[in-house]
């Protein structure tokens, strides 16, 4: 009784939440004006008047205005709980069998790994997921198990990284179909997570090894994707029904164009490839949207990897992150129609009633 209650409760929220439109969402989160953009005389270009409505406008210069709409609009003063709240009724349909794949996009230093990873003091999307999926997990005791298992992934240079192996493989990881149909990466570390407590550490040791074998590691973390995994084992304790989904949290490399002259030899190969990942992951959801016959997954490992968690009946949440700054508009303006171009696609419609 008790989960059926929670379930029609939960029915309604999402549908209140999905507006009726396709199984793609698109959040768009503002950064607060930093103290050296402030002490460089840099002014804010974004009015957040409508936020509510899911509007903002952008000041292009002189008196003009750009707006936009999205799904949700969070200003500066929108905190970690507020952003997670809107997300959560997605984290929680993984439970119910669908795969999930929730991404931040947008350029270098606004906040993408903010929203995802957050600090220690002030979680973000990563550990509040996780959070939230073993609080529901534990409410639905009576009617279901369930077993949660973490991966850690870099992709770099258009190379596949384990974060959580303990020594470096020299064996190139590759991805696999598995028997069941999902996709793999045979050899990436699979931690089985019991509870909230070994979640920190283990996300922890995945951004630790990301800074390992880098000199600077803010700008390695900028060009590469990273990547975490959470592997959903659901059993039906009433008619023996076992389910499987995946939870993909991904923090992009920054979409920043960096200009032809600055960039030669090892920074021109990241650049190349850093636009290629992006750009296959604008086809890919182009591709579904206009119900392409070949869907161009495997023209990256980002969209490969994310093959089985994008389109068909999975749910797609991408958070657009910008820069309030007059400094980044070309930036903030090139993100935001990317996001636009995302948010006009409906991926398909959602095969499954919750
Ligand atoms: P990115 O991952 O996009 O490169 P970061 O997450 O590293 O960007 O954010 C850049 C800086 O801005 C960091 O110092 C971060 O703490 C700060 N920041 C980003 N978003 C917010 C926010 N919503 N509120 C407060 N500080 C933020």
């Amino acid at each position: 009784v008790k989960y059926s209650e929670e379930q029609a409760k939960r029915k309604k929220l999402f549908n209140e939440f999905q507006e009726a439109k396709g199984n793609i969402r698109v959040f768009c989160r503002c950064r607060p004006l930093s103290k050296e953009e402030i002490s460089a005389g840099s002014t804010k270009i974004v009015e957040f008047d409508a936020a509510k409505d899911g509007c903002l406008g952008i000041l292009t210069g002189g008196s003009t205005k750009k707006s936009f709409k999205f799904d949700r609009v969070y200003t500066p003063n929108n905190d970690q709980v507020d952003v997670f709240e809107d997300a959560s009724p997605m984290v929680t349909s993984v439970l119910d069998g669908y795969n999930v794949c929730i991404f931040a996009y947008g350029q270098t230093g606004t906040g993408k790994t903010f929203t995802m990873e957050g600090t220690e003091q002030n979680r973000g999307v990563n550990y509040r997921t996780l959070e939230h999926l073993f609080n529901i997990a534990k409410e639905r005791s009576e009617t279901f198990t369930y077993s949660i298992a973490v991966s850690v992934l870099e992709v770099y240079n258009e190379q596949i990284r384990d974060l959580l192996a303990t020594s470096p493989t020299s064996k190139k990881l590759e991805i696999k179909q598995a028997s069941e149909g999902f996709l793999h990466v045979p050899g990436i570390v699979e931690a089985k997570v019991d509870n909230i407590r070994e979640v920190w550490s283990v996300l922890h040791a995945g951004s630790n090894a990301r800074a390992v074998g880098s000199n600077n590691v803010n700008e390695h973390s900028s060009r590469s994707h990273c990547m975490l995994c959470i592997m959903v084992k659901a059993k039906n304790l009433v008619n023996g029904e076992c389910t499987k989904s995946k939870l993909w949290l991904v923090d992009l490399a920054g979409s920043e164009r960096l200009s032809k002259t600055d960039v030669q030899g090892e920074r021109l190969k990241e650049a190349q490839n850093i636009n290629r990942s992006l750009a296959a992951l604008g086809d890919v959801i182009s591709a579904l949207a206009t119900k392409s016959s070949h869907i161009p997954y495997r023209n990256s490992k980002l969209t490969h990897l994310l093959q089985d968690s994008l389109g068909g009946d999975s749910k797609t949440l991408m958070f657009v992150q910008i820069s309030p700054s007059d400094r980044d508009l070309g930036e903030t303006l090139s993100s935001l129609n990317f996001a636009s171009r995302v948010r006009g696609i409906e991926l398909g419609p959602a095969k499954k009633q919750l």
